[in-house]
């Protein structure tokens, strides 16, 4: 394999060539990009299989089945996308045409995580491809089995100058980091996200970070509980636990805490059996570390269901803690596994407070049934993204910017938001030559009173 500084150098002389500038270039790469996933469909299965012991069933919902979308939306409206964005002018500009042209940034990055290794590596990639950019990936070496598929599949499909997949770990990320490349594209850990965008300062390089966080799920007490709890095990256990997004706690009024906590157990049951650590379609954890880090979580509280775990499997049951507090550990960082811990309070507008004083989560999930409180906790509380009565599902709407906010991350994606994030917005005016108006002028005929005017 060539050398980094050579991959880059390769893939900043294809784009200086202007080959990925017009609308055809890129309807192409998006349909071959559909077509390499649609052929590798088996080979995709058994790598998520291998990586995570991920379902067929799942890998299509949540890796294969967003991506198919992402590139049918963007296929479907690249075109009106891509053409030059009329705007007004104020009275002062008088005889002027105004419009924004979106042009590709130039050779982009994208480093991922391993929860969902194929989605997150190429969800972005079809925002910088639509955009018109080259695409560098780098896949997380905890799923390796998708980390040497996508490379795999990429070199088979693209030219490299174009689209490359570079594999590696810590050391490989950081020489990436060493190169001047036009965007970074970040999925992954808040700490490690900060370190990205500090190395990425080096060369001025615009980043998008999408980072995590400890995304909470109100219960209110008016709130339809059995949806609630299902849509909240859903959400949570989806995966094991290894989603973003996932619902990291539950904060539920104390009037409706019983008949939650009851409604939640009956639907893990139904949806992963009695003994999920049997169950040949639960996710395990990636590997030995995240599930040592999570075993030691089992006695922070009270278990009310599950508890159990399987080291030769790296299996963690679905598992709901009751009696914990703020203080314990598991509150203190982001759980990223099949582990519900279960607060309660007594008021909401006194739960929200209480929440208002933690970082600003990925996303927020509210249960509740009356629209003023709907709309107070939507305002009052800052997070990415969240739902109203669902869990993650917001995600899969490709109108919905989908990023963080604070520490959880900085800029968005899905949809025409991608396009917008791997575009320089670049802003044109063109003025006419037919007449000249006078008044900015030194010495122009209009009084500074007016101009003042003009200028509001
Ligand atoms: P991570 O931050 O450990 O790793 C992400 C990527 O960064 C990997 O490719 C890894 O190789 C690389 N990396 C790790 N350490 C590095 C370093 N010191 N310098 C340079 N590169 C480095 O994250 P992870 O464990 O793979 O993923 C879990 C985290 O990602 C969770 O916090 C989760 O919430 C977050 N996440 C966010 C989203 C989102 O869309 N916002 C999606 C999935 C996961």
């Amino acid at each position: 394999m060539k050398d980094i500084s050579s991959i880059f150098a390769d893939q900043r002389a294809f784009f200086l060539h202007g080959n990925t500038m017009t609308y055809s270039f890129r309807k192409e790469q998006l349909q071959k990009l559909r077509d390499m996933l649609k052929n590798n469909e088996n080979a995709v299965y058994q790598a998520l299989k291998r990586d995570l012991n991920k379902s067929k069933q799942e890998t299509l919902t949540t890796e294969l089945g967003i991506l198919y979308a992402e590139i049918d939306f963007a296929l479907k409206h690249l075109q009106s996308w891509m053409e030059p964005a009329k705007v007004d002018a104020p009275i002062t500009h008088k005889g002027t045409k105004n419009f924004i042209l979106k042009e590709p940034y130039g050779v982009t990055l994208i480093i991922s995580p391993w929860n969902y290794p194929l989605q997150l590596a190429l969800a972005p990639a079809i925002g910088a491809i639509a955009a018109g950019n080259c695409v560098m990936i780098k896949p997380s070496e905890y799923a390796e089995a998708t980390s040497h598929l996508i490379a795999e599949m990429v070199e088979q499909t693209f030219d490299p100058a174009y689209f490359t997949v570079v594999e590696g770990e810590k050391e490989e990320t950081e020489r990436l980091m060493e190169e001047p490349f036009d965007y970074i594209f970040f999925t992954g850990s808040t700490a490690v996200g900060k370190i990205i965008m500090q190395a990425a300062s080096r060369h001025l390089t615009p980043v998008t970070l999408e980072l995590g966080g400890k995304s909470p799920a109100l219960v209110d007490s008016d709130a339809n509980i059995n949806l609630a709890a299902k849509r909240i095990v859903w959400g949570k256990f989806t995966n094991a636990g290894q989603t973003c997004v996932a619902p990291d706690y539950v904060y539920v009024h104390e009037k409706v805490k019983f008949k939650f906590l009851k409604a939640m157990k009956k639907h893990i049951q139904s949806f992963y059996g009695k003994e999920p650590l049997k169950n040949r379609d639960y996710v395990r954890i990636i590997n030995e570390k995240h599930f040592s880090r999570l075993e030691e979580f089992l006695d922070n509280g009270t278990v009310l269901h599950g508890g159990t775990s399987d080291q030769s499997t790296l299996m963690i049951e679905p598992t709901i803690l009751d009696k914990v507090t703020w203080e314990s550990p598991v509150m203190q960082e982001e759980i990223f596994g099949p582990i519900l811990p279960v607060l309660v309070f007594s008021d909401i507008e006194d739960a929200a407070a209480i929440v208002k004083t933690k970082e600003k989560p990925l996303a927020l999930y509210y249960f509740g049934e009356n629209n003023k409180m709907q709309e107070q906790i939507m305002q009052f509380l800052s997070f990415g993204g969240g739902s109203i009565n669902d869990t993650l599902y917001h995600l899969a709407n490709p109108h919905l910017p989908f990023g963080g906010v604070g520490a959880s991350g900085m800029g968005a994606y899905h949809g025409k938001y991608s396009f917008d994030t791997f575009s320089h917005h670049k802003s044109i005016m063109k003025q006419s030559t037919k007449f000249d108006l006078p008044f900015r002028y030194p010495g122009g005929r209009i009084s500074s009173s007016v101009v003042k005017k003009l200028m509001k």
